[in-house]
């Protein structure tokens, strides 16, 4: 089946108010692709002024908790970021992974949460620099993908991202076969995971794309369109992105 490509920014921790002009080239040009679906992950305290600014764009959280509500100090809910208008959530992103120590289970209670909330989820797994060099590319995101992926994901809801940790913000990214491969391996995995459903999950790749090298990578069979940080930040550099995606 036919699944639409997905170009998602995410700002990490960059950004503000005055940033969120950015966002009015990048609704429009979203609104010029009608074929595709565009998104954008912020910083928490932006989700509601950027959904109240472009409205006709998929405004996102960069985490949630996996708790509904309680004594979490500093902490945010996937219902309070629901509530400021956003309409999906990253979760098991590498830098959260390596920061905060987070794991695969985290990132499946995580998406367990944001569905119970009623938002889309993008979760992203990748191998280390070390365990590419060591063999393991392979074996390590098929284990993310058994211990993350919720038993009732489906299309509807859910998104899986490679993103090689080695290629994220380095202007590395793995070759055409490499990335084709682990997304054929990804797929088969989510088969046995959650059956026919897989086949309507969209699986995005992520690590230094940009507008000279989206149309190459976005074109790769199983890579069903690309989570972007570095040139997400700017629509200068995000807008070609989605035009590449558009024009495939
Ligand atoms: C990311 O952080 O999800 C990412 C892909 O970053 P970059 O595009 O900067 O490599």
């Amino acid at each position: 089946m036919a699944r639409r490509k997905l170009v998602a920014g995410n700002w990490k921790m960059n950004g503000s108010r005055a940033a969120l002009a950015e966002l009015d080239a990048v609704a429009a040009a979203a609104q010029a692709a009608p074929g595709i679906d565009v998104a954008m992950a912020v910083p928490f305290t932006l989700i509601a002024p950027a959904a109240e600014r472009v409205p006709s764009l998929s405004i996102g959280a960069e985490d949630v908790h996996e708790r509904d509500s309680g004594a979490h100090t500093g902490c945010v809910s996937a219902g309070m970021v629901k509530e400021a208008g956003a309409r999906f959530t990253i979760v098991g992103h590498s830098e959260r992974r390596a920061d905060q120590g987070e794991t695969s289970q985290d990132a499946w209670a995580k998406a367990a949460a944001a569905h119970r909330n009623g938002l889309q989820v993008i979760l992203c797994c990748g191998e280390t620099e070390a365990e590419r060099n060591a063999g393991r590319a392979e074996r390590v995101v098929q284990a993310q993908i058994e211990k993350s992926v919720p038993d009732n994901a489906d299309g509807s809801w859910f998104t899986l991202a490679y993103e090689p940790r080695w290629a994220i913000g380095t202007g590395q990214t793995p070759t055409v076969e490499e990335i084709a491969s682990i997304h054929a391996i990804a797929r088969a995995k989510l088969r046995m995971l959650i059956g026919d459903a897989a086949d309507e999950v969209r699986i995005l790749y992520g690590g230094s794309v940009t507008g000279d090298n989206a149309a190459t990578l976005l074109a790769v069979e199983n890579v069903d369109g690309a989570l972007v940080g570095g040139a997400s930040l700017t629509a200068a550099k995000f807008v070609p992105i989605i035009e590449a995606a558009a024009r495939l």
